[in-house]
Order: C-alpha cells, then structure tokens, then sequence
C-alpha cells in the first residue's frame, strides 16, 4: 500500500463538517486564541482546533525557560508584556475565581554590554521601555558590582536592568487554563495532522483544510499557530513565510557555593544567558554558532556545548560558579522569524482568511495573552481594538522590510 492511502487511524473525528474558526496547532497560542474568542461575547462562531501532538511531547511551550521581562526595543512589544503581565498577575479577574493566583518571580534581566555600540543600543531601549513606564535603569559597571558584587565586571561598559515584572511565571498553568476553559466554553480540540488547504477558485481564500485522515474540514478563517512547524503550514495554502526551527538549549545546574542574593537573567556578551531557577538552582541557555535550521524532529543534545561555550561563560563572568554541576538538560526549537525575530501576526493581505500567529522566537509564552487577545478581535470585528497589532503584520514580510527588534535572546 503506498503512503498515500495511510491513515492516521488516532485521528478523531469533528463533530461538523465546516468551523467557522480552524486554529491549526493546540499549544499555547492556538489556545490563547480559542480562549479568547469563547469569552467574548459577540462572538457566537464555531471553533475547531486541530493537534497533531496532544501530549505537546515536542511543542515549544513544553520546552520553553517561561520567562517574561519589558526590556524590548520597541514600544509595542512592551505593550505586548505589559499586558501579559497584568494578565498572569490577574488570572482570577480574566478566568473566575477559581483560576491561580500567580506571581511573577522578579528577579529581573540584566543585558551586558561589552561595546559602545551595544551600550547604545541599551541606553536607546531604556528610553523606550521608561517611556512607556517600565522601570528600566542603566548601570555602570561599578553599579552592577555594587548591586551584584559576585559579577566579574571587568569588561562591561553598561548593563540595563529592571526587576519589575521581569522573571519567571508559571506559563505552563496559564497554557493548561487556557486551553482546559476554552474546551470548556465550547471550543472543541481534536488529535490529528492538518496535511492539506485547498483555495478557492479566485485563490482569495482557504476554503478546507484536510486532515492526515482523509477528513475536509470546511473554514471560515484558518489561523496558524503551527510553532516552529509554521512555514510548512503556510505552503499548505502556498504562502511562503520566514519561520524555521532552531535548537535551543537549557541546563538546570546547581553550584558548590550559591549565591548570596537572585541571580538575574543575566544576558552575557558571549549570548549565553542563565537566571536564578529554584532557590539554590539555576538555569542557563544558549544555542550552537553557527545556529542552522533545525530538522522538525531533532532534538539530539550537543554535550560538547556546555563544555565549550556556556560553562566557561558562566564562570567567566560569576567567578564562583567555578563548580557547577548540571542536574537536567533538554533542547526545544525557537519558530525563528529569520527576517526580524519578531511576531508575525494577522491575515494574508490576498489569502485574506489565512490568519498568521507566528514567529515568535524566543518570546512568545509572554506574548501568548496578547497575540490571544488580538487575534480572536480580529477574528470577530476585522480589526484589532485592545491594542493594534498591525506593524507585526505580514506585509512587511511581503515587503521584505524588516520591524526590527533589537532586544533578542
Ligand atoms: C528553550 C526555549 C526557551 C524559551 N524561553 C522563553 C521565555 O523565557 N519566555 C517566552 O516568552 N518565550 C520563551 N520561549 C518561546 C516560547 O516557548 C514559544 O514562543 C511559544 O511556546 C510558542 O507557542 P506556539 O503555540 O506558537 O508553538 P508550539 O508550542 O510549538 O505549538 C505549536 C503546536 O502546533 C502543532 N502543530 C504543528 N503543525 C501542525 C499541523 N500541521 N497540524 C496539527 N497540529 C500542528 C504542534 O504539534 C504544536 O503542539 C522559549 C522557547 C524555547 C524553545
């Protein structure tokens, strides 16, 4: 039998022939999307999302550092994080009183620069992120030693750090309610592999998405929230999109002697970055250089990097994490938008119910209640009414102009 006629017999069939929302991909930004569409209340559609991967064994959400900070270049993603910060603090108000109530582990980022340049670009950030009220300060060298005497400052001309609404959150509890109440209110998710999209004659829209089981699914918006599998789902309606996997690494290491204080997620010159994790862990991350596209499926761990690269970083610049040893690793795949590793949000402009939600690299946990928020307006009222998500749009991608972020870890 050719693979052709294979079906993928775990598949499980819709309760419709036809949604009028099909969000490929149930993760935590196809459930932010679904969420937010139930509860709002002049939007009385049908939602219908479609998982290949149920268990999320290989999802970015699962392998994420689920942390959140404000020290963004442009004012619109610290837009983007306000609101995610407000949301995660105020679970309760946006979901009923039996959601958590969760707190942000703020023990702040703290980015180094080693160049003019870079401590321009932090100087320039900082302007930005104050402005739009984040708490944001510039440090000397001599400031960072004196807030943090374990640093080695030797070689870092400014440093940027903000200790509110900056560090760690359970994103993983917000993923399980968004996902778990928009069930609830109606959305319904199914395990299966959207496979195909066929368009409409005047190729102005998608029309069916087509399941590895053989199933056409009707749509009235398909929105891609497909992860780092997201340029593959574009083809599906021949879009080409930016957007491919790329290997990052995470170590969880406790240390002979443990700090006296948090440790802040400190983003080194080197590009390695590690935080405070439990009370007397931490974490660090960093990724191979060159960084290639990654295999969907590859999640081979480099042992060689921890040794050569992120070890000898740390312990450059925190002397006394000279014996540190790893207690877990793992790797996960960043959807790296190779354009401007920014989100890349909202319709098609000619495939005009193609809805993009994608692209976000290494921030998109934080960003899940926004783009969430935003996408399911836009689902409802053709525009975006909370915060106007439109620079984030495709048609830069079109365009080939960048919307640069230059705040990117
Ligand atoms: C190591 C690491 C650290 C990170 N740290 C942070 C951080 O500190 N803060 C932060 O904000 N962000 C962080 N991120 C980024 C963040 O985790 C991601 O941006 C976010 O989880 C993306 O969610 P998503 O739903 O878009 O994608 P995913 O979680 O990858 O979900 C996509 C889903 O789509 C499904 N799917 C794909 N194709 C199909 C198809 N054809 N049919 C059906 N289903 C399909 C997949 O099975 C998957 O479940 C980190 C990421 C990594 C890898």
């Amino acid at each position: 039998m050719g693979a052709a006629m294979v079906k993928d017999v775990r598949a499980v069939a819709t309760k419709r022939q036809a949604y009028d929302v099909v969000i490929v991909g149930g993760a935590i930004m196809g459930s932010a999307t679904a969420w937010f569409l139930t509860q709002n209340p002049d939007f009385d559609g049908t939602i219908l999302v479609v998982e290949r991967d149920p268990g999320y064994e290989f999802a970015s959400t699962s392998h994420t550092n689920s942390c959140i900070r404000q020290q963004f270049s442009s004012t619109l993603n610290v837009r983007i994080s306000q609101f995610a910060a407000e949301f995660i603090q105020n679970l309760p108000k946006h979901m009923g009183p039996d959601a958590p109530r969760l707190k942000i582990h703020n023990f702040g980022y703290l980015y180094m620069a080693d160049t003019p340049a870079f401590a321009d670009v932090l100087r320039a950030g900082q302007k930005v992120q104050t402005a739009a009220g984040a708490g944001t300060r510039v440090l000397t060298g001599q400031q960072i030693k004196d807030a943090y005497p374990f640093y080695n400052v030797d070689d870092i001309l400014l440093g940027s750090l903000n200790t509110k609404d900056e560090g760690y959150w359970d994103g993983i509890t917000v993923f399980d309610w968004f996902r778990r109440q928009a069930r609830a209110k109606g959305a319904e998710y199914i395990r299966g592999e959207v496979m195909a999209m066929t368009r409409n004659a005047a190729g102005t829209a998608v029309e069916s998405v087509t399941l590895a089981s053989g199933q056409v699914i009707g749509c009235g918006h398909v929105v891609n929230c497909s992860g780092p599998r997201a340029a593959a789902t574009a083809r599906m309606a021949g879009i080409d999109l930016p957007v491919e996997p790329r290997k990052r690494y995470t170590w969880v290491f406790t240390a002979e002697q443990p700090l006296d204080r948090d440790l802040p997620l400190t983003i080194d010159p080197s590009g390695v970055h590690f935080r405070q994790d439990g009370k007397q862990s931490y974490m660090a991350g960093g990724h191979s250089d060159p960084d290639p596209g990654a295999a969907f499926d590859d999640f081979a761990m480099d042992h060689s990097l921890w040794e050569n690269k992120i070890w000898p970083a740390i312990a450059t610049r925190i002397p006394q994490f000279e014996a540190i040893r790893v207690q877990r690793e793992w790797v996960g795949h960043y959807a790296m938008n190779t354009l401007d590793q920014n989100a890349i949000v909202g319709p098609h402009p000619e495939v005009t119910n193609f809805i993009f939600q994608n692209g976000f690299s290494g921030h998109g946990l934080q960003q899940s209640p926004a783009m969430g928020r935003g996408v399911a307006e836009w689902l409802t009222y053709g525009e975006y009414r909370s915060l106007d998500l439109s620079p984030l749009g495709y048609g830069r991608i079109a365009r080939g102009e960048p919307y640069l972020e230059a705040a990117i870890i």
